[in-house]
């Protein structure tokens, strides 16, 4: 928090120091250009997902390895989550998978089988609310306590690794973060944007082209949130994108088996 506000308290002395010395029209130009570049800076720290600087995160695997890491976000889904996994054991395949604590929950014998079957269990707070990137630090606290509990109370280790809806680190969460212990920020490298309506072809082609050692890819297995919930797309794509993994020698592998990434 203190971050943002030296960043704004810099952007105002340099809107007053223009406004002071250079001629009217100028000052408009400069005081627009100065309003761009704060608006980029912060929708890079707090958007993109290799920007460490509100909250430190893993983006991509440390390893030189040909292996690559597939996360779906917003589980566990009755229908959905089940179909995932058949279609990963089938390709010998692990993945990561950050579920909400309220459906998993509504769901324990899934959490029970991801893990029985090599993934790794995360978590993405307990509801998936808009107001998470807004709350106050005890909020966002309980919010990624009471869903790492519900996991901690279904398998026999806790989750170790987090990740925050739409991947933002906004100051708020900053600050509610700086309160958790035990838990690793993940974000991506590579992203399916499968949480909104699209195609199975549309998947393949964002995801395809940047699978390499070290990816980390982010997918869906969750339905109803972000306006998505046809989750077809998500499979028939899945299936694709294991057979690319295959062709390239890429090994997927699930973020806990990482020393580095899951402590
Ligand atoms: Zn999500």
């Amino acid at each position: 928090m203190l971050r943002a506000f030296a960043i704004k308290g810099l952007a105002l002395a340099a809107g007053l120091g223009m406004s002071q010395t250079l001629p009217p029209g100028w000052a408009l130009i400069a005081a627009t250009a100065l309003g761009v570049l704060v608006i980029g800076f912060f929708t890079y720290t707090i958007a993109h997902p290799r920007s460490q600087f509100f909250v430190p995160v893993v983006s991509r695997l440390a390893s030189d390895a040909p292996v690559v890491a597939l996360t779906f976000d917003d589980g566990p889904d009755a229908a959905v989550t089940a179909e995932i996994l058949d279609v990963l054991g089938a390709h010998g395949a692990r993945a990561t998978f950050f579920v909400l604590g309220e459906r998993a929950a509504r769901h324990p014998e899934l959490i029970r089988r991801m893990h029985r079957e090599g993934h790794t269990v995360g978590t993405h707070t307990q509801r998936h609310r808009l107001r998470f990137h807004f709350g106050s630090p005890r909020y966002i606290q309980r919010e990624i306590e009471d869903a790492v509990a519900v996991v901690a109370g279904i398998l026999p280790t806790p989750p170790a690794l987090f990740r925050p809806p739409q991947g933002l680190r906004t100051p708020c969460f900053a600050s509610g973060w700086r309160r958790i212990r035990g838990l690793t920020c993940v974000t991506w490298s590579v992203r399916g944007l499968d949480s909104r309506a699209t195609t199975a072809d549309a998947i393949v082609a964002r995801v395809a082209h940047r699978l390499a050692p070290g990816a980390i890819v982010a997918l869906h297995d969750g339905t109803g949130l972000g306006g998505g919930c046809d989750r077809r797309p998500t499979l028939a794509a899945l299936t694709t994108i294991l057979a690319a993994c295959r062709t390239r020698g890429l090994r997927c592998v699930a973020l806990g088996e990482l020393a580095g990434v899951a402590r």
